[in-house]
């Protein structure tokens, strides 16, 4: 569903992704790892047109993105993000952060949009929270109104850049319980996250980037167990 062919990324004359080849499965979990600074988010922003590649090619549900409006359309519909910042509308209530997208996008009828967003606020158990604004909510019950607002126009993927790191340690808890709900539903994920009991648990594969290549790629078990390259050793090694 999301195919990095030889994609390369510069900054002016940071050369931030080198030559990055990717392809994600419809289905598939993958958590993507790596220092500060690899390029995670870099790569995931240019999945789903917040950056822009300069070489090679992304293409996401059969549409090559970076090539005018079809392409936004198509990762505006199909592609759910979540942002380490929760990134919702503080002026609109939770309810409305949820059905704007679908409304907007989608051209939903507002009756609609709201039940559709009343399911998802109860999937990750916030329905009594509809009515109230982003800034009367704990950080983990914002990141849950975010992936709720992403599961309202029913995407086909959905990325995640650190969900859970700007979150104080009771709360990563409610954000991956209900990251692992949406991978058991059979959801496809690509998740920038450094929670590797996550990993360990959902991931079909575990990708290590640095200085803006993929360096090595696995299944959870053997990604732990016997790390490749001395690189990948060194990262699990200081945050393990
Ligand atoms: P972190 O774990 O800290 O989130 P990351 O792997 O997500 O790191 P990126 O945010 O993708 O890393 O950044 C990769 C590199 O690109 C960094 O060196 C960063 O300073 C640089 N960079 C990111 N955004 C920009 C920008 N808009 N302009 C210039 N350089 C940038
Ligand atoms: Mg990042």
């Amino acid at each position: 569903i999301i195919t990095l062919d030889h994609v390369d990324k510069y900054y002016g004359d940071f050369h931030v992704l080198r030559d990055v080849n990717l392809a994600v499965r419809s289905g598939e979990r993958i958590v993507i790892c790596g220092p500060s600074g690899s390029g995670k988010s870099t790569m995931i922003r240019c999945i789903n047109q917040l950056e822009h590649h300069q070489k090679g090619r992304i293409v996401v549900d059969g549409v090559e993105v970076g090539h005018g409006h079809k392409s936004l359309d198509t990762v505006r519909r199909e592609v759910g993000m979540v942002f380490q910042s929760f990134n919702l509308f503080p002026h609109l209530t939770v309810l409305q952060n949820c059905t704007l997208a679908p409304m907007k996008v989608r051209g939903m009828a507002a009756a609609e949009a709201r039940e559709i967003a009343m399911k998802y606020l109860a999937r990750v158990r916030i329905p009594d929270q509809a009515n109230k604004y982003p800034g009367q909510l704990s950080g983990g019950q914002q990141q849950r109104v975010a992936i709720a607002r992403a599961l309202c126009m029913n995407p086909k993927v959905m990325l995640f850049d650190e969900p859970t790191s700007a979150l104080d340690p009771e709360m990563v808890k409610e954000v991956l319980d209900t990251m692992i709900a949406l991978a058991e539903d059979g959801m496809t994920m690509l998740c920038v996250t450094h929670e590797m009991g996550f990993a360990r648990q959902v991931a079909d594969r575990v990708i290590f980037m640095d200085k803006g290549e993929i360096i090595e790629q696995d299944a959870p078990e053997a990604f732990f167990a016997n790390p490749r390259s001395e690189r990948t050793r060194a990262f699990l090694g200081q945050i393990l």
